[in-house]
């Protein structure tokens, strides 16, 4: 590994560089613009891109291609092709025409659809996505092609998470753009959404791991008693990395470099075992890409390495779970990035318009955001006091929210509160330049300096989902208010109604603004007097796709039809459902095959013991064994009880008449009769020796490596 950076990055990548060396100057010229200003794309073109694309492929050892897509599943799919076609002579040439660079036909029946798409219906077309390099993948199987694509059925229902993403930059594209003209920015001609995911994960010891069938089965631990040493002493964040953790993360970035990712940061999170990976931002759909590459890699990577990694959100009770941040801003091909609040925040009228309308869109979307963050593991995390609660809010720090004060008082803001000089009391460290706003960790979706940081999305969950509705719901606002106001563009009365529609819209929903901390109690009331809604599972949540705001606002930015969101609902309940079904299964098979007999052995060896003692002598005192026989007993008769009361909930959910009604019996029936379940395992750990008990422990997962 002693290539330099700069010579390993992006060697995978059939990116623009070699792009640009290799295809004809007017296909290249014709390519760039449909990937910049999204235009139609020429068919004609594809034809000379696939061939060049096959050549560059071949020459790195490419043997198959693939359609690569990212079906509702949350994970990316695959299937690969040999480029081999027949020739004379029982010969094979290696070809890879247009045709099969633009469009592939998967079996769609394989994948949930919602609704959209009955079994016997089972055509489904990906089509190439230019925006997003094709890469070369290399593992087991050998080299592989793989391309970008969008997953629709055969009446052009989008069935990915692609699809509506891409949709939806092109709402945010062309709303901004109109925007930014009446403020008399007529050179800029495109815009994009940046997006930086921080991720977090944890790594485990692949031995231990292959030892717990919930690990293995479900991504997280359903037992296990927290560990005498939990992270109150905040020693692992930020922490040294211990030395497999190091030799994992170098081969990961290597990894991540070759295909182009901009891992940038890694550091040690909060919890035992846990870790961060922040990449530099990019582009929307090129970083759910990447990001979608950097999950899939960093299970593969530890593997190598003897570990296992895991994504979800909350693979350990009583211990951090993970989350992902994801970074949002929207930048003009002129460079300009619209999230910044410049020099003098206060005057920057543009600015403020652009903040009323993420204010705005948040409000009035409240729901439906939290809905796209969740997944059933994120139920486990969000409100919980370690990631931001299930309510939404904005927070602006002080600065803004002082100019945002002021303009709802005033009509306009005249000052703001300077950034200051830390003063760190020792005259040779350098001056460091405060931040604008502090850090709010507790906040769902933070104004941070220039960007906003939504922090709620769930650790596994692909981020195409939340920027999809970021982009729709502010594009929204965006051609709401510019139906009001551009017939005032390039007039002198522009900047006045333009402040009129800022203070207005800050008065509107200054509720949405909530600085203080999150995880407080009185939280939850006061964001209950101000209306904003608290849904604790993404069940409940789910429903937000159905609203008629949100139907009515995807219907008009063009991203999602009433039926796909129709649909997207169903496949919601179907997952949770399915995750439900899975874990309890799980449980209930653990309990009967490896605790229960695990407590069994070990009570009769007590009670031999005890007998063994007394035969000695009558007059050894054997009470304390006794009352450890009978606690135990009492335990798992506790258990016994849980084992019937979860099996029976299983059974009514499962036999529930509709996807809703099946995921909200998991909701309420399942999911806490697992909890009764797993409280008296849990503490029959702590009664019975270590020896006896059958999976390795938290204290073995988390202090291993
Ligand atoms: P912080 O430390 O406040 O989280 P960083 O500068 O470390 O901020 O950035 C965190 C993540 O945000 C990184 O992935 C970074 O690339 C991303 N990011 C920075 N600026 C932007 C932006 N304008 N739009 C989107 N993401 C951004
Ligand atoms: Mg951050």
């Amino acid at each position: 590994m002693g290539e330099k950076i700069s010579e390993i990055f992006g060697t995978d990548v059939f990116n623009e560089t070699v792009m640009q060396e290799r295809l004809p100057k007017a296909t290249f010229k014709a390519l760039k613009k449909t990937m910049e200003n999204g235009d139609d794309l020429d068919p004609q073109i594809a034809d000379v891109v696939a061939s060049v694309m096959k050549d560059w492929a071949i020459e790195k050892g490419a043997t198959h291609y693939s359609h690569w897509f990212q079906p509702m599943t949350g994970v990316t799919a695959e299937k690969h092709d040999a480029f081999i076609a027949p020739a004379s002579e029982g010969k094979i040439i290696m070809e890879f025409s247009g045709k099969e660079l633009i469009k592939g036909e998967p079996d769609a029946s394989s994948f949930p659809s919602g609704g959209l798409r009955a079994t016997f219906e089972a055509r489904g077309y990906t089509a190439w996505d230019c925006t997003s390099p094709a890469f070369v993948k290399e593992d087991a199987a050998g080299v592989t092609l793989c391309i970008p694509t969008a997953f629709c059925s055969y009446t052009g229902d989008a069935l990915d998470k692609k699809t509506p993403l891409l949709r939806s930059m092109e709402a945010i594209n062309r709303e901004t753009v109109r925007a930014l003209h009446m403020f008399g920015k007529n050179d800029v001609t495109h815009v994009s959404c940046s997006v930086g995911p921080e991720q977090e994960y944890f790594l485990v010891d692949h031995e231990s791991y292959m030892k717990r069938a919930d690990l293995r089965f479900t991504g997280r631990t359903l037992f296990g008693a927290v560990p005498p040493k939990g992270q109150e002493m905040d020693d692992h964040y930020f922490g040294a990395i211990k030395e497999r953790v190091a030799s994992f993360m170098s081969e990961l970035n290597h990894e991540l470099w070759k295909l182009g990712v901009y891992a940038k940061t890694q550091h040690n999170e909060a919890a035992p075992a846990q870790h961060e990976l922040a990449p530099i931002y990019s582009l929307a759909n090129t970083a759910v890409d990447h990001n979608q590459i950097t999950m899939d890699l960093m299970k593969k990577v530890a593997k190598r390495h003897g570990l296992e990694c895991l994504l979800h959100e909350k693979p350990f009770k009583g211990v951090n779970g993970s989350g992902k941040h994801n970074n949002w801003s929207i930048i003009t091909n002129t460079g300009e990035n619209l999230m910044k609040p410049g020099k003098k925040p206060n005057e920057n009228t543009q600015f403020l318009f652009f903040l009323a309308a993420v204010m705005k869109a948040v409000d009035d979307h409240a729901l439906l955001l939290r809905y796209s963050a969740s997944n059933p593991g994120n139920d486990l995390r969000l409100g919980a006091a370690e990631a931001p609660p299930a309510i939404i809010s904005i927070f602006l720090g002080e600065q803004l929210s002082d100019i945002v004060e002021q303009v709802i008082n005033n009509g306009k803001a005249t000052d703001f509160k300077k950034n200051s000089y830390m003063n760190i009391g020792v005259h040779t460290l350098p001056e460091i330049k405060k931040d604008a706003t502090d850090r709010n960790r507790t906040s769902p979706f933070a104004f941070t300096g220039n960007k906003f940081e939504f922090r709620s999305v769930a650790s596994s969950l692909s981020v195409a989902g939340p920027n999809t509705v970021l982009n729709t719901i502010v594009a929204d606002v965006l051609s709401e208010y510019c139906d009001e106001l551009e017939k005032y563009a390039g007039t002198k009365d522009f900047e006045d109604e333009v402040m009129k529609l800022i203070r207005r819209e800050f008065k509107a929903h200054e509720r949405i603004i909530f600085n203080g901390n999150g995880y407080a109690e009185e939280w939850v009331k006061e964001a209950e007097r101000r209306g904003l809604p608290n849904e604790v599972s993404v069940v409940g949540a789910t429903k937000a796709l159905l609203e008629k705001s949100t139907v009515e606002t995807f219907e008009r930015q063009h991203v999602l039809n009433k039926a796909e969101l129709e649909a997207r609902a169903e496949i919601s309940y179907e997952i949770y459902s399915k995750t439900l079904n899975i874990e309890a299964r799980t449980m209930l098979e653990m309990y009967a095959k490896l605790f229960a007999p695990a407590v069994i052995k070990f009570e009769k060896e007590l009670a031999e013991a005890i007998g063994s003692i007394r035969n000695v002598s009558d007059k050894i005192d054997t009470s304390v064994e006794t009352e450890l026989l009978e606690k135990i007993s009492l335990k798992l008769k506790e258990a016994r009880l849980a084992e019937d009361k979860l099996e029976k909930a299983l059974e009514e959910a499962v036999s529930a008449e509709n996807a809703k009604c099946q995921a909200e019996a998991f909701n309420n029936k399942v999911f806490p009769a697992m909890e009764t379940l797993r409280k008296p395992v849990d503490e029959l750990e702590m009664l019975v020796g270590k020896d006896y008990w059958p999976v390795p422990t938290y204290g073995d997962l988390l202090y291993e490596i």
